[in-house]
């Protein structure tokens, strides 16, 4: 990372990063937070409005049910404490994007606070991230500043995202590195997946992140002066960013400097953050409590419900089929990567004889084909029906291992799912008893120190004859038949 110059790492070691951050999450609701208007990414501009979402006089907010269950369903998901009572507030700005001059938001008495989520640290264990609260909000609409032929002079602005419902996610001081934050990050995205509130597509900004940083000496209790780095447009660049500024600021302080409490924006091509204006104050924003919006009131019955709803989340599920299938962690960790994908493995693994061979296969050899091929999962010819014939077949004895991977080559080199290629190439398998005992005297005959270590109680050495033997037939001995041959041969 081009820092301002580069610190030693005795330098380095002296401060101690305090990193918080807030994520804004828009919310999957067919409508707007408080109108009719449709919630849509990518229409003409200016065509999904009304005069609620664009402030005319008198128009009034009426709250989107959905965005209420979306935004508890959110809260509880992060291990916060929903409130049975929550206001809505005024936050006055001004700015030409934002035509009410104010945005609809929550301020002292937000819908959920409290909550946590865990993150992997450098030292392999975990650590617990707080979230200070969970407070829902209207989105502001976009300036546009190029893309215009007379763009030099004017700026025009797109009010459909006006009104887009929001959730503020804001995290305790808690993180103290780049890689906690990008962590941090990483499992909140995955969490608000699973739950299904948003998209997350941080390409069409329904997932923002802006990031609060300051260095303290180690040992200090006092938090030093932060900056804030505005909407930066990917995990990495967050993090990328986070590591230039506890530089800059290290930096500073050691050449007898201050840090500057302000608002800093991210370059990516250069690979440094700018100052972009002083930061307000939060008393700046005149909040008070909304007059048009009741306090929203949840029913025991209604929290009760979106509980209920909750789906099993990332790293509980992982933990349930690391055992269930005999996985290790980093394969939890490909099987679960969306809810989506996860429920089509296990959906597909529970018809199968073995559900473990149905990870097994997926991973190791359906996955190795895609990487070489740099196919994405979705690209993949072989269905999840198809791998649970192929593991129901090697599961059965009626393919041997090297089988399935010279028809899974197939089906890969052709494009064609599995059980096509099987039905056309079944493979010949030699079934014949004495074909196959044939091969393995001459097996044992080969091999007798293997043959004296197996009797002297080595029996894991059956593997070994098995191999030897289905090498020698070039694949095609039945599996099953062979290994109850080959014991008998070695024990008799
Ligand atoms: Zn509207």
């Amino acid at each position: 990372m081009p820092a301002a110059a580069a610190l030693s790492p005795d330098i380095l070691a002296k401060y101690e990063p305090v990193i918080g951050l807030e994520v804004h999450v828009q919310l999957l609701t067919a409508t707007k937070i408080f109108c009719g208007c449709a919630n849509k990414f990518g229409s003409d501009p200016n065509t999904n409005i009304c005069p609620v979402c664009i402030g005319l006089p008198g128009a009034l907010p009426v709250l989107n049910e959905k965005a209420v269950e979306f935004a508890t369903l959110a809260s509880l998901a992060i291990n916060c404490t929903v409130n049975p009572r929550s206001i809505f507030a005024r936050k006055n700005y001004f700015y030409p994007d934002l035509p009410k001059g104010y945005q609809i938001s929550q301020y002292d008495k937000p819908i959920a606070e409290h909550g946590w989520i865990e993150v992997p640290t450098a030292n392999g264990s975990t650590k617990k991230i707080g979230i200070t609260r969970l407070h829902m909000e209207e989105d502001a609409g976009k300036s546009i500043h190029d893309g215009f032929s007379d763009s030099a002079k004017r700026t025009y602005l797109d009010l459909n995202r006006c009104g887009t419902p929001l959730c503020e996610i804001v995290s305790e001081p808690d993180i103290r590195t780049p890689d906690e934050a990008f962590e941090y990050l990483t499992r909140l995205k995955e969490i608000l997946l699973y739950t299904g509130v948003s998209d997350c597509n941080m390409e069409e900004g329904s997932l923002r992140c802006d990031a609060n940083v300051s260095v303290r000496p180690r040992g200090q209790e006092k938090f030093g002066t932060k900056a804030e780095v505005k909407n930066v447009n990917s995990f990495k660049f967050i993090r990328a960013a986070l590591e230039y500024e506890i530089e800059r600021q290290i930096e500073l302080i050691e050449s007898g400097g201050r840090v500057a409490q302000e608002s800093r924006l991210w370059n990516a091509d250069e690979g440094r953050t700018y100052s972009m204006r002083s930061k307000e104050q939060a008393h700046d924003y005149r909040y008070f409590p909304e007059p048009d919006l009741p306090p929203l009131i949840l029913s025991p019955e209604f929290l009760e419900r979106r509980r209920a709803e909750l789906p099993e989340l990332p790293e509980a599920r992982r933990a349930r089929m690391i055992s269930e299938y005999d996985l290790n962690e980093k394969d939890a960790r490909t099987l679960t990567a969306s809810r989506e994908f996860a429920d089509r493995f296990e959906a597909a693994a529970r018809t199968a004889k073995n559900p473990r061979r149905v990870a097994n296969i997926l991973l190791s050899e359906i996955g190795g084909r895609l990487n070489a091929l740099g196919l994405e999962q979705e690209h993949s010819p072989v269905s999840m029906a198809g791998i649970v014939l192929a593991a129901d077949l090697l599961e059965t004895g009626v393919i041997s291992s090297k089988q399935l991977k010279g028809l899974l080559d197939i089906a890969f080199d052709k494009r064609e799912d599995f059980p096509a290629v099987y039905e056309r190439e079944k493979p010949q398998q030699i079934t014949d008893t004495s074909a196959i005992e044939a091969m393995i005297d001459e097996v044992i005959a080969a091999n007798p120190k293997q043959v004296e270590q197996y009797r002297a109680g080595k029996t894991t050495l059956a593997g070994f004859f098995v191999g030897q033997v289905m090498k020698a037939s070039k694949g095609q001995a039945n599996p099953a038949l062979l290994n109850q041959l080959v014991t008998k041969k070695l024990e008799g």
